[in-house]
């Protein structure tokens, strides 16, 4: 593949050019320090790459749920934030430690850009991985960045609408009306208390939705939620989100997902669509894959000056590093952190570019603080312990003053005013168009589809069998069972008939869901598919003999 290159000016005397991967409060926070020193002198430029082009202000991230702040204002768009960075909305494809370059994803030109550096920030941050949990990645909803929220609260809509019309399917209702979070941490919680607050204020506004069938359950795998605060706390934040309604499951882990269940870890299934999970938390893709030296949850160990242990010029900060403290702590991954590393680490840098003493990492935290949502919260600021309205006062005022830009401040705390007096916004904005092809996951006993229903996507098995059973005149027939490469659901959308059969999984199975009409432009620009499929449909028909489709 052709490379596009930013190499160093060599007319004019070489500037160190430092590179910023990621743009979330680490990679902001470095760049902002960075222009800061910066200042009038011209001896070094900086460059930050992200693939969005805003910053996000994750603790406010959950009230994106309810619209009770702007969907644009919890982000603000780098290049105000930074305006003497040049700005590379890409992907970081890869690092090469040995040439001091960064790999970045096409753009408009179809070949990878390399950026040459003299000095690298690591800001990546963690992912939210669920490989390796059965149907999580098809099923479950994440929540780290604005898509997300979003993805969520139109969710939550649809289904809050679909179950005002579904009255007579009692489980569907039941599955629509439930609402699961997974990861009972600061983000976890939030998220719970945001949906809780949000569902139960606007679902009652649908005809036929009773209040007392809106369930919203909180799933968590230790003794109590909250382990990063001190227990008391943390029991106030259980009594406040049960006395609203959230189930709270403790000890209690999430094994696997379907489409209309969450599955636990004892077997035991709660019938939902909607199951966001904020854990497990992993190491970024990218800073795993970098031969650089590595400590507890694979972060990169930094120095107490921010620099990589044995790799001169290279920095971490931030969610993707491992800081120690003087004290022989680890730096937990939270935004006040990632801004003090960010401060220290551009200090840093800029001392080994002009020369001068640098500083060590030395901070402890000012507290903790958790949004419990309707004006209450729980937080452990300077070693005092608040919980219930006052809380949730300060929570607000400091997130507020934390906000970056006097401009979004005001905008947030006018939108906060007005949600006191207002009803919580309900419009729904759909970003995507249909469901395209998509994978999807179902447990043992689960029906894919029922004999009957409308047939509008075609399946093939990755993983796991069916079984294909046919009900006539009150008896059941079992027509085929079928594995991994075969398919089905053809004849219904080759014919645009009702199922005429029930398929339902036997083992563990993935499947590859193709919609009626992706199906329809692949089979008439490949004709050999079609006539294969017509083929298969013509042995499966009903009127075939059936002892031709048994294929055991
Ligand atoms: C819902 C939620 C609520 C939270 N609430 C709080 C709170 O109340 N208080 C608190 O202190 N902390 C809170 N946190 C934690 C806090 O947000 C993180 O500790 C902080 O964001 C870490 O910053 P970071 O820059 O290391 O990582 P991130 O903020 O995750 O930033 C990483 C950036 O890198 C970009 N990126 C990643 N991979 C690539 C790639 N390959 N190419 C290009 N760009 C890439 C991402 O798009 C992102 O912009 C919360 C987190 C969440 C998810």
């Amino acid at each position: 593949m052709a490379h596009a290159h930013e190499s160093h000016d060599s007319s004019s005397p070489k500037r160190s050019r430092v590179v910023v991967l990621g743009g979330g409060f680490a990679g902001v926070y470095t760049a902002m320090a960075l222009e800061r020193a910066l200042g009038k002198r011209d001896d070094f430029e900086i460059a930050l790459v992200n693939r969005e082009n805003y910053f996000v202000f994750q603790p406010m991230l959950p009230e994106v749920i309810s619209g009770s702040i702007g969907i644009t204002d919890v982000v603000s768009p780098l290049n105000r934030l930074l305006p003497r960075t040049t700005v590379h909305l890409r992907e970081v494809e890869g690092v090469d430690l040995e040439r001091r370059r960064v790999v970045l994803s096409p753009g408009f030109r179809p070949h990878a850009h390399e950026i040459e550096y003299d000095h690298l920030v690591l800001a990546l941050g963690n992912v939210t991985d669920f490989r390796g949990f059965p149907g999580l990645p098809e099923h479950a909803l994440p929540f780290k960045n604005l898509g997300d929220a979003l993805a969520l609260r139109n969710h939550a809509i649809r289904c809050l609408a679909e179950a005002a019309v579904e009255d007579d399917d009692p489980e569907l209702r039941r599955q629509l009306l439930t609402f699961v979070v997974a990861g009972g941490g600061f983000s976890g919680v939030e998220v719970a208390a945001e949906l809780n607050d949000f569902v139960r204020a606007v679902g009652p506004g649908h005809r036929g939705i009773d209040p007392a069938e809106i369930r919203v359950v909180l799933l968590h795998s230790q003794e109590r939620i909250l382990p990063e605060m001190a227990e008391p706390l943390a029991l106030f934040a259980q009594r406040i989100l049960a006395r609203r309604g959230v189930e709270l499951r403790l000890q209690t882990r999430l094994a696997a997902a379907t489409s209309a269940a969450a599955v636990l870890n004892g077997g035991e299934r709660i019938p939902t669509r909607t199951l966001v999970s904020t854990v497990p938390s992993f190491p970024h893709p990218l800073i795993e894959q970098l031969a650089l030296p590595k400590g507890r949850g694979g972060r990169v160990v930094a120095s107490p000056e921010l620099e990589v242990e044995g790799s001169k010029g290279v920095w971490a900060v931030g969610d993707c590093a491992q800081v120690m403290t003087p004290d022989g702590a680890t730096a937990p991954p939270t935004a006040q952190h990632a801004i003090r590393e960010a401060a220290v680490a551009a200090h840093n840098i800029v001392a080994s570019i002009r020369g001068g003493s640098r500083k060590v990492f030395a901070f402890y935290g000012l507290g903790k603080m958790g949004s419990l949502g309707h004006r209450s919260a729980v937080a452990e600021v300077f070693g005092v312990r608040l919980s219930g309205f006052l809380a949730w006062w300060m929570w607000r005022t400091v997130y507020l003053m934390k906000m970056p830009g006097w401009g979004r401040r005001l905008k947030v705390a006018v939108a906060w005013t007005l949600d006191l007096v207002l009803p919580p916004e309900l419009v729904q904005l759909r970003l995507g168009g249909s469901r395209g092809a998509s994978r999807e996951h179902y447990e043992p006993g689960q029906d894919v589809f029922q004999q009957g229903e409308v047939g509008d996507r075609l399946y093939l098995i990755l993983k796991g069998e069916v079984e294909v059973v046919r009900e006539d005149e009150g008896e059941s027939r079992r027509l085929a069972r079928l594995g991994p490469g075969e398919w089905f659901g053809e004849m219904a959308v080759l014919r645009q008939t009702m199922r005429n059969a029930t398929v339902r999984c036997v083992s563990p199975l993935d499947l590859l869901s193709l919609p009626r009409e992706e199906f329809g432009v692949l089979s008439t620009h490949i004709p050999d598919l079609r006539q294969r499929f017509e083929r298969v449909a013509q042995e499966r028909s009903p009127d075939a003999a059936s002892a031709a489709v048994v294929r055991e």
